[in-house]
């Protein structure tokens, strides 16, 4: 990763750009024929070698690290398309934190899709009131916890889990915006559109999470 501008490619009088609201239309085609088994054919090796010297992801998806959520099968995209920043239970720590901008600051990325999904063993553990066994698993399970406050003594068992996998969503999309300020300006520019979303294991079905 480099962090000068000239990584990114332009291109001038190539098609327009496209809205958000085409880009994440884009992204649920994706998901339909990933739910149906029917993904777009794929050719890589001229693909591969038109990026070589550059990308240009429209797409940031921020998301769990878990083995069953690969946000590139799950949209049935391309090499180049999206930018993927994946941590257990989708926290943004610093680190994700800045990959994310940079990819919105240098390489112009347009949508950030903030995704978490069903069964995830982060905010299960957080869930469980267990104390971590590391220090490094502490610091995800602490970053889930405060999404817990406002779900818990709604719902018990399954039910509070999938309350809290939705608050957990919508409490990494609050942190990022609350410790970036290079993302809330993006935002607030109207540079950067803000999509929550949670997979569905079963199905694969991604839901698009109201505000
Ligand atoms: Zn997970």
């Amino acid at each position: 990763m480099t962090t000068t501008r000239t990584n990114s490619v332009s291109r001038p009088g190539s098609l327009p750009e496209r809205s958000p609201e085409e880009i994440w239309a884009g992204l649920m085609a994706g998901n339909k024929r990933f739910q149906d088994g029917n993904p777009a054919p794929r050719e890589y090796v001229h693909r591969r070698a038109g990026l070589a010297n550059g990308q240009r992801p429209r797409v940031i998806v921020l998301t769990c690290s878990d083995s069953r959520v690969s946000p590139s099968l799950v949209f049935d995209q391309n090499l180049g398309d999206l930018f993927v920043i994946r941590t257990a239970g989708n926290v943004a720590d610093p680190v994700a934190l800045g990959s994310i901008e940079y990819a919105a600051e240098f390489l112009d990325a347009r949508v950030l899709v903030i995704m978490g999904h069903e069964k995830c063993g982060a905010v299960a553990a957080a869930v469980s009131g267990e104390t971590p066994p590391s220090p490094n698993l502490e610091a995800i399970v602490d970053k889930v916890r405060p999404a817990l406050a406002s779900v818990k003594g709604r719902a018990g068992g399954e039910e509070l889990l999938r309350l809290a996998e939705q608050a957990n969503v919508h409490q990494s999309a609050s942190d990022l915006l609350r410790n970036s300020p290079l993302l809330q300006q993006r935002v607030k520019a109207g540079r950067l559109t803000l999509i929550k979303a949670l997979y569905q294991l079963t199905t694969g079905q991604v839901i698009h999470l109201p505000d």
